[in-house]
């Protein structure tokens, strides 16, 4: 049989408790990424070539990648 004193035990709750922890802000910061990806507030419209770009960096003005203009929303 496996004797445990306090502090072992203390010690495997917490490697456990962080283990869970670290998992769920990785599952959090995964489906934060996947939310951002498909926002439409992130998707703009070029008014010059009207290609479709996503830019989450710049909340007014941003840079379409095609033709360099200025789009604003
Ligand atoms: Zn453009």
């Amino acid at each position: 049989m496996i004797n445990l004193d306090f502090y072992s035990s203390l010690a495997i709750f917490i490697i456990i408790f962080l283990t869970l922890i670290l998992g769920l802000w990785i599952f959090s910061a995964k489906a934060r990424d996947k939310k951002i990806s498909l926002d439409e507030r992130f998707i703009w419209h070029c008014a010059v070539c009207t290609y479709a770009y996503v830019n989450t960096r710049e909340p007014a003005i941003s840079v379409c990648p095609r033709c360099g203009s200025y789009n604003k929303k």
